[in-house]
């Protein structure tokens, strides 16, 4: 339910509200936007007084979400989330470039790529030091070596960190290294992870399941941000079809669909999309053309040689020509890069 509240509310009317829905059981989520307050309650509708909310000073109506996904719903929040790294806005209207090795090797190689990606334009470095790996017998990465590595990335360039978490019993761990987390798509629907990560303050990307329908990945960021965290990024990866010619299919059309349903900052993989660097720059334009908020892509120095995903990743002078290209692109839409 979201209660709006008159534009001649007051603070003590909007505490009171509050207050009254706590008692009654719902959580709340209160918007703050410049003319009026919203209050997003939820919680068993079954339990809401409807009329002794709706005579509460201050009030002006209750209005249900109608929506699956509610805090995630742009029923609730109109204008978009744009979430702050430091001085990184995802949401913006500049488009945010993420980059870095699918995994963590070793320091040096890491820091190389770091100066290389941030003097091209990107301003989160992405690197795994948790490797979901479809076999158990493939490289896992580097754990809390890795993590510390990272830490060297972001001291040598001053970019922020992204990097996955796996499993809850590592949230606490790479919470003290990283600037945002990501949840892969094999742990979209971990609802444990979902909401111990939704417990912490830091920026979560979240990334589409391999077969998730769009309403489940919003249902999805719904779990984290009922846990009081609402900096969620989605993440479109591309998803699994019958076509084997690439990695994973690359769903375009999430983006439009995204914003219309939600008032959430999303970005686009196009390296997992399709697991071939030749295509990435393609598709990396053609996610900044549909209105995509920002990129993640994976640069590696030497990627015959990398321990992961090295098929679909860019060299470093490769990426620096994308980002030049992709300067074009955002200009025919009206962003930066
Ligand atoms: C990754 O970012 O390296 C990764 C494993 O991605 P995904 O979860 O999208 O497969
Ligand atoms: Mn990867």
């Amino acid at each position: 339910m979201i209660i709006v509240m008159s534009q001649s509310a007051t603070k003590q009317d909007i505490a009171n509200v509050e207050n009254k829905l706590t008692e009654l059981g719902f959580k709340t989520h209160p918007i703050y936007g410049d003319i009026k307050t919203v209050i997003g309650a939820i919680g068993d509708k079954r339990l809401l007084n409807i009329h002794a909310v709706s005579q509460m000073p201050g009030v002006e109506t209750l209005v249900p979400i109608m929506k699956p996904y509610k805090l995630a719903s742009n029923e609730l929040q109109q204008s978009p989330t744009v979430i702050e790294v430091g001085d990184v806005r995802i949401g913006g209207n500049e488009i945010v470039v993420m980059a870095g090795p699918c995994a963590i090797e070793n320091e040096n190689d890491f820091v190389e790529t770091a100066k290389k990606v941030r003097n091209a334009g990107a301003k989160i470095l992405r690197g795994g030091a948790f490797k979901p790996r479809s076999s158990p017998y493939a490289f896992q990465g580097l754990e809390e070596d890795g993590l510390k590595i990272m830490v060297a990335g972001r001291e040598a360039t001053g970019l922020k960190l992204v990097t996955e978490v796996v499993d809850t019993r590592d949230v606490e761990l790479v919470n003290k290294y990283t600037d945002i987390f990501q949840i892969g798509a094999r742990n979209m629907q971990n609802f444990r992870l979902l909401s111990e990560v939704g417990m912490t303050s830091k920026p979560v990307l979240l990334k589409r399941g391999l077969s998730a329908t769009i309403e489940e990945w919003l249902m999805a960021a719904e779990y984290i941000i009922a846990e009081g965290n609402h900096n969620v990024i989605l993440c479109e990866r591309g998803i699994r079809t019958f076509e084997t010619m690439t990695r994973n299919t690359l769903d375009l059309s999430a983006i439009p669909a995204i914003k219309e349903v939600s008032h959430l900052p999303i970005v686009v993989d196009p390296s997992h999309a399709t697991g071939n660097w030749k295509f990435v720059p393609a598709l990396a334009k053609g996610a900044v053309a549909t209105g995509a908020d920002g990129l993640i892509i994976e640069v590696h120095p030497n990627p015959p040689c990398a321990l992961c995903d090295g098929p679909q990743s860019l060299r470093p002078e490769k990426f620096e020509t994308l980002m030049q290209e992709l300067r074009l692109v955002a200009q025919s839409v009206q962003r930066t890069i």
